[in-house]
């Protein structure tokens, strides 16, 4: 098996047209990325040579939410700058590095590295809406790197659908962290997020709008580099002419099928779908007699 180098990935990541200076907003799949020399490691510091110390890198390094009331060991677990998140190896690398900031807000955590990290994570503040860092790196002409065999989210996504407003049933969760002051307070979520599987319904309007900058090999897998203003832009425009547009095609998606004010909220349908993807071998009629429909 291949073993990639630090230098076969900045010569990778160079060849998508990343450049000194560039304010990247990265998703990753290190799974598809394949073996790297040392790992994350080698990717986060390709990543921050090839765009420099007048370069920004960001990334999504959320932290987990529990149903409320929180019981008794939940309430131990008290976020920080230093918590890590369930994104993933490579996130939780970049919170490793001794660089990086992390935002102050107490959930929708953003981890970033470079010339404006402290000032954008200083400024997504435990008042702030769940996805307002993005907002302001966006304004500094952001590119989303998208590293994987399929679109994880070009992460614009969300700011579309908070944009129209779309409304969802409020899910009770949240979690204590430690404020600036430190206290301990707790946090609720009050955004929207959802499921991000139907995000790759975006990509051909994405390749018919100009807003794909760059394609290409990095490490054994593919990468999308994409302008972060026009692919908002672009969701806006679609979202509005099918506010469905972002929902995946998994019939047995409960976040999709359920929860959204224009989701299908087929609850007899659902049920069925949701039974027959989790129980495979289950006959048609069982289901039924589940359901106490037939004996
Ligand atoms: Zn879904």
């Amino acid at each position: 098996m291949e073993i990639f180098t630090k230098k076969k990935i900045i010569s990778d990541l160079q060849n998508l047209g990343l450049k000194k200076g560039d304010i990247i907003h990265v998703k990753v799949s290190m799974r598809s990325v394949g073996k790297l020399e040392n790992g994350a490691n080698t990717l986060l510091e390709a990543l921050l040579e090839t765009i420099g110390e007048e370069g920004t890198l960001v990334a999504d390094s959320f932290v987990n939410v529990y149903p409320l009331p929180l019981n008794s060991l939940q309430k131990l677990d008290i976020a920080d700058d230093n918590t890590p998140s369930n994104a993933g190896v490579f996130v939780n690398e970049m919170i490793k590095h001794p660089k990086m900031f992390r935002s102050k807000h107490p959930i929708q955590k953003f981890v970033a590295i470079g010339n404006f990290a402290e000032k954008i994570c200083a400024q997504h503040l435990p008042n702030s809406g769940g996805y307002d860092l993005l907002k302001n790196i966006i304004n500094l002409n952001s590119k989303n790197l998208n590293i994987g065999e399929n679109i994880i989210g070009v992460g614009t996504t969300h700011l579309a659908i908070e944009y129209l407003n779309f409304k969802r049933k409020q899910l009770n969760l949240g979690r204590l962290y430690r404020t600036e002051k430190g206290d301990i307070e707790l946090a609720k979520v009050n955004w929207n997020g959802g499921c991000s599987n139907g995000f790759v319904n975006f990509l051909p309007y994405y390749e018919n709008n100009k807003a794909i900058i760059s394609k290409g090999k990095l490490g054994r897998t593919q990468a999308i580099l994409t302008d972060m203003k026009k692919t908002l832009e672009i969701e806006i425009q679609e979202l509005k002419n099918n506010p469905s547009l972002f929902f995946c095609s998994n019939p047995a998606c409960y976040s999709c099928k359920m929860t959204w004010e224009h989701s299908e909220k087929n609850k007899i349908k659902f049920g069925f779908n949701w039974l027959r993807k989790n129980f495979k071998n289950l006959s048609f009629k069982r289901i039924l007699s589940i359901f106490k429909i037939v004996k």
